[in-house]
């Protein structure tokens, strides 16, 4: 199921199977040449129909959200074998209860995605990507909403202790351009032409300069931007035998310098060398929970929770972008009232009344 059904130049959107890859969408788009699709989530294997089942985000969602704004129709076979086409190709619309949102992010317990109508954009031509280093996460995080308040929205800020990224360079053969301070930033941002793509880059660093940034560097070729970029998106690879679990907590932007200081303080009371990274300006942190010794730590789920914890009292969320799967369904109850479980629990049995999708996803329990 991965054909695409129509490119409707004229309402700027997209309709395919739900087998269809973001690769085979992004090459109809480089066939057409105009039009763009902004969610990337580091896997070009990825089936929109996945996509939609997991409300994608990716490092671009600072300019152009996540998933779930850019879709316009599902159809969704049921459990029961019934088909629903929920939205359409309209821009607006608020005729009854959202359905179709609902099976954003639903992870396969809703019903089986078999159709997607996305919106696409015109396509921007000019675009970079930079880093500006800090001596500490603080600075840098004071940064970012200084950035977004100068009238700039780049399409990706991304945070990175430099420990990672030295890590991610080496294991890649690379070498990290940025020498001076402790921790960058990752800039992507676009213009509608080179002037315009130059001066905003150059504001970006006359900004972090204020608070206290202590080098820049920009991306002179296509190889250094790509390289830039395969250091962040490898960043996990070195740590994949030392890591318990990495985190996916978002807080609201403006409480992620405070959340930053209360991780590090958490992580020093267990004695674990939590390291981070994430897309800063989403407020959207992965921090990685080490192991020792090969083994999950002695109080390492105390640790855990005691960061959820911190997390939600500064109006956060437990999975701002990896979903709550299989492993974050005991952790349901910390971040949902009771009397939002219930109706979560009904929403689930009124599509599946068999609780036959995805047992034991989202929560433990199958409905029925
Ligand atoms: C290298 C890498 C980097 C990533 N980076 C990011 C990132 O930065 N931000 C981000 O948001 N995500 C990221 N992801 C996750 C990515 O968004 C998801 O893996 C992807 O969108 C899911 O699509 P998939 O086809 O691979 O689904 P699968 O992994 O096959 O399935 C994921 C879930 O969706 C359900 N599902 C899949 N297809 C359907 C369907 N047609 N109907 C109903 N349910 C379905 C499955 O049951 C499962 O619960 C990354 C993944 C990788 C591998």
């Amino acid at each position: 199921m991965n054909r695409i059904i129509d490119l409707d130049e004229k309402n700027l959107m997209i309709t395919m199977e739900g087998g269809t890859t973001l690769s085979q969408l992004l090459e109809a788009l480089e066939k057409q040449g105009k039009l763009f699709f902004p969610i990337h989530p580091g896997d070009e294997g990825a089936e929109v129909g996945g996509m939609v089942a997991t409300n994608a985000g990716g490092t671009r969602a600072v300019k152009h959200g996540i998933m779930r704004n850019h879709v316009k129709a599902v159809e969704i076979v049921l459990a029961t074998g019934e088909i629903l086409h929920l939205g359409g190709k309209l821009l607006k619309n608020n005729m009854g209860y959202d359905l179709m949102q609902l099976v954003m992010g639903s992870e396969g317990t809703l019903g089986v995605i078999t159709e997607v109508t996305l919106r696409l954009y015109g396509k921007s031509e000019f675009s970079n990507t930079m880093l500006v280093s800090f001596q500490s996460r603080r600075e840098a995080s004071d940064a970012v909403p200084k950035v977004l308040q100068s009238g700039i929205t780049p399409l990706a800020c991304e945070y990175m202790d430099r420990e990672l990224t030295l890590a991610s360079a080496k294991d890649l053969g690379l070498v990290w351009p940025a020498k001076k301070g402790s921790v960058d930033l990752m800039f992507i941002v676009d213009g509608v032409n080179e002037d315009n793509l130059y001066e905003n880059c150059g504001k970006i660093v006359d900004i972090c300069g204020q608070y206290g940034a202590v080098d820049s560097v920009v991306a002179e070729s296509a190889k250094e931007q790509k390289d830039l970029l395969a250091v962040r998106s490898n960043c996990y690879v070195p740590y994949k035998s030392k890591v318990a679990d990495i985190t996916d907590i978002a807080v609201p932007p403006s409480a992620v310098p405070d959340f930053f200081e209360d991780v590090r303080k958490i992580g020093e009371k267990y004695d674990n060398p939590i390291v981070s990274l994430g897309h800063i300006a989403d407020g959207n942190m992965h921090n990685f929970l080490m192991n020792r010794d090969g083994k999950l730590p002695e109080n390492y789920e105390d640790m855990k929770k005691e960061i959820y914890q911190t997390a939600i009292r500064y109006g956060g969320t437990i999975t701002a972008e990896h979903g709550t799967g299989k492993t974050r369904t005991d952790y349901m109850s910390l971040q949902f009232s009771p009397k939002e479980l219930e109706i979560m629990r009904s929403i689930k049995k009124a599509f599946d009344p068999n609780g036959i999708l995805n047992p034991g996803t989202i929560f433990h329990e199958t409905a029925g």
